[in-house]
Order: structure tokens, then C-alpha cells, then sequence
């Protein structure tokens, strides 16, 4: 098979390079591009002979993207327009217009790319940029598939719903049937066609509004979110957290145990999982810094049982509350074990002068890495 030519658009830290070496498909990235420094730096520390250009993708003319003769366009344009908390600016928002100025130009490209993949967030799918990207296909011949999926579709215990589309120019001969790619993921809350999207879904990313006002247990926990969690739980389709983990932390845990602060503050907001566990939340960009939604934390003293500690706690004195959460040794992942629960190889790492909180920065705004190659392989296979 002949080497496809890839232009990776919004490259971050390099996901959709990742997931190409993943794929087994050979390729060759023509040219990177992204304007945010400190991913730029981690890209180049990974992949030093791909061309990054830190460049705002509008200001780059037709003429140097016919330059560069790709065949392949991988992207994930700005998500925050498109999402429930963002403002949903959609069109209006200025971090669209890069992607707005990327549909007018592929038809005006001398050679449209034969494949199209582009990544966003659950809230894309209804969007007018949406509804724009595909009459720019439509009309340029391309056939498509959209897909929403979550990590836990491949085994992967994280949830990170986000909206895919697939799309092949007509002159290809295969068909896309997404279905194969995701054979299981049809009855489970992995996998959802846009077009009968659920609003209960169960994988997504933000925080879900409560179910049926039911009573809160403990923590700020319903009964259904319980239920929710021990559902996932049973999924034996889906690894346990512990093979995600880094093995030699032991010396380092104490870094990444939560700090008596945030515990009082914020400890009923916490998503905690246990290392057996076969489920956790989305990580994203503020993970390390804000607590509520921003990813699950790690239970380390499994003997002690969470209703115990929970139970009561608001009536204790600020010392006795700070014992019992103690109880729990909670610490965040690490950043190297959410690049491992986003299907990071072994291989990605991070320059020295790259902070832990922007190392889960940068991962928070990247995919996952495992999803993106099934896609791949159906796309380019
Ligand atoms: N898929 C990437 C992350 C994409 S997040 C990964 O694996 O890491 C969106 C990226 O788009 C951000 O890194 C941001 O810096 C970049 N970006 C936003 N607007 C841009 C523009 N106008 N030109 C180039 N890059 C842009």
C-alpha cells in the first residue's frame, strides 16, 4: 500500500500521529500544524522530524496547502464552541473561523484529500459547523459516517464520549460500516449514532443532571448513579484500572495525593474509583487544578470502605472530616497513567520544562488515541 500523505490540522501533543502509527497504516504527516506553544513543544520532542508549523491555520494561502500535495486530513478543531458549559458560540464563536476558512478551502484545493477524520466534542453533532462540513462533503463527492464513542466501546475503562466523522471521496470504492468497527458497542452506552442521541447517556464527559430527582445516598451520589457505576463496573468487556497504573509509583505517591485543602472542600464532588475498577471519568484540561468534573481520583487503601468515611461527615469537626478522608489515601493519576487510560504508547513523553499541570492540560485536550485507530483502519483500510 502506498504511503498516504497526512495533513494533521490542530496537531496538540500529536493524538491523531499516535493513532496512525496504531493503525499499522503507513503514512508520512506532510505537515503539523498548531499555535499553541507548550503542545508544540511536546510534539516536536516526540516527533522531531515531522514538520510542525506554529502557525494559525487561516493565515496559511490555498497555494501553501497545495504545496504540500496530502492526500489525508486529520483534525480536531477548537472544541469550546460546541460544548455544554463553553458558550455553544458554534459558528458565531471566533475559534471557529480557522475551521470555517479550512471548508471553503478544500474544494478550492488543486487535489481534494481522498479521506477526511475529524474529531470533536458531544454537542458538534447539532451544530451549525456540523451542518456546514457536510454540505462542503455533499457537495464535493465525498461519502461519510459520523459516529459518537467512548474509549470503554474498546475495552478502555474512561469514558470520553466525542463525535467522529469518517469521510472517503466517491471515487473510493469501499463502504464505511462504522458497525464493524464497533460491533459490541451498539447496545452499551459506548455508542451512539448522532441521529438517536440520548440525552441520559451514560459515558459522557460532563457531569449528567440528576436522574428523576432521586435521593442522594451519600456523597452527592443518587441511587442511580450507583447503580450507573456498578454497572459499568460488571462490564467485563472493559480492563480493570489497575492495568493502567504506573508500577513503580510507591516512592512517588505521596506527590500525588490530594492535598488536606481540596479534600475538605471538594471531597463530595470527587469521582473515586478503586484500582479494580472498570471505569472512570473524563479527564480534562483543568485535572490536577479544579475538581468537579475534571477526572476521577484514585482510591489507594482499598480496605477502607467509602460509605464509612462518607457517612456522617458533615456533622464531624474539620479535623476529624480530614482524618477520615485521609482514610481513603486518595491521589490523582498520574499524568504518564491518563495518557495510559488515553491509549498513549509507552513512547509519548514530556521535555523536563513541560509542568505536571500542563502535561494534564495538553492530555485533557487531546483523544484517545486507541478509538482514533479503529476509525483509521476502517477509513484508510
Ligand atoms: N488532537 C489534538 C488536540 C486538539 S485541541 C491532540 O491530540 O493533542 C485543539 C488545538 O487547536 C489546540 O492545540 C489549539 O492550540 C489549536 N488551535 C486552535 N485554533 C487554531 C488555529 N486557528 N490555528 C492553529 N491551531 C489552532
Amino acid at each position: 500500500m502506498e504511503s498516504l500523505r497526512v495533513l494533521e490540522l490542530y496537531c496538540g501533543i500529536g493524538g491523531m500521529h499516535y493513532a496512525l502509527k496504531e493503525s499499522g497504516v503507513p503514512f508520512h504527516i506532510v505537515a503539523a500544524i498548531d499555535i499553541n506553544p507548550t503542545t508544540n513543544q511536546i510534539y516536536r520532542h516526540n516527533f522531531p522530524d515531522t514538520p510542525l508549523w506554529n502557525k494559525t491555520i487561516e493565515g496559511i494561502t490555498l497555494d501553501d496547502f497545495n504545496k504540500l500535495s496530502f492526500d489525508t486530513i486529520l483534525m480536531s478543531p477548537p472544541c469550546q464552541p460546541f460544548t455544554r458549559i463553553g458558550r455553544q458560540g458554534d459558528i458565531q464563536d471566533p475559534r471557529t473561523k480557522s475551521f470555517l476558512y479550512i471548508l471553503d478551502l478544500v474544494p478550492r484545493l488543486s487535489t481534494p484529500p481522498r479521506f477526511i477524520l475529524l474529531e470533536n466534542v458531544k454537542g458538534f453533532e447539532n451544530s451549525s459547523a456540523r451542518e456546514r462540513l457536510v454540505t462542503m462533503l455533499v457537495e464535493c463527492g465525498y461519502t461519510f459516517q459520523e459516529i459518537m464513542v467512548s474509549p470503554t466501546s474498546v475495552g478502555i475503562p474512561n469514558s470520553r464520549l466525542r463525535y467522529f466523522l469518517i469521510a472517503k471521496i466517491a471515487t473510493e470504492h469501499t463502504v464505511l460500516k462504522i458497525s464493524d468497527v464497533f460491533p459490541h458497542a451498539a447496545h452499551s452506552d459506548c455508542y451512539e449514532l448522532p441521529a438517536v442521541l440520548d440525552s441520559a447517556c451514560l459515558a459522557t464527559c460532563q457531569p449528567e443532571d440528576p436522574v428523576e430527582g432521586d435521593h442522594v445516598l451519600y456523597k452527592v451520589e443518587t441511587e442511580a448513579d450507583a447503580q450507573r457505576k456498578r454497572s459499568q463496573n460488571n462490564n467485563l468487556s472493559v480492563r480493570q484500572i489497575q492495568d493502567f497504573l504506573e508500577a513503580q509509583l510507591e516512592a512517588n505517591e505521596e506527590h500525588y495525593l490530594l492535598p488536606p485543602k481540596t479534600l475538605l472542600r471538594y471531597a463530595l464532588l470527587l469521582d473515586i474509583v478503586k484500582p479494580t475498577c472498570r471505569r472512570s471519568v473524563c479527564f480534562t484540561k483543568g485535572y490536577g487544578r479544579y475538581v468537579e468534573g475534571t477526572g476521577s481520583v484514585l482510591q489507594c487503601c482499598v480496605e477502607t470502605q467509602m460509605e464509612s468515611v462518607f457517612t456522617g461527615l458533615d456533622q464531624c469537626s474539620e479535623e476529624v472530616k480530614l482524618q477520615q478522608l485521609q482514610k481513603l489515601k486518595l491521589r490523582y493519576f498520574t499524568p504518564r497513567e491518563v495518557a495510559n487510560l488515553m491509549g498513549f504508547p509507552q513512547s509519548l513523553s514530556f521535555p523536563v520544562q513541560v509542568t505536571t499541570k500542563q502535561q494534564y492540560k495538553a492530555l485533557g485536550n487531546s483523544l484517545n488515541v486507541v478509538v482514533v485507530a479503529r476509525l483509521l483502519q476502517l477509513l484508510l483500510s
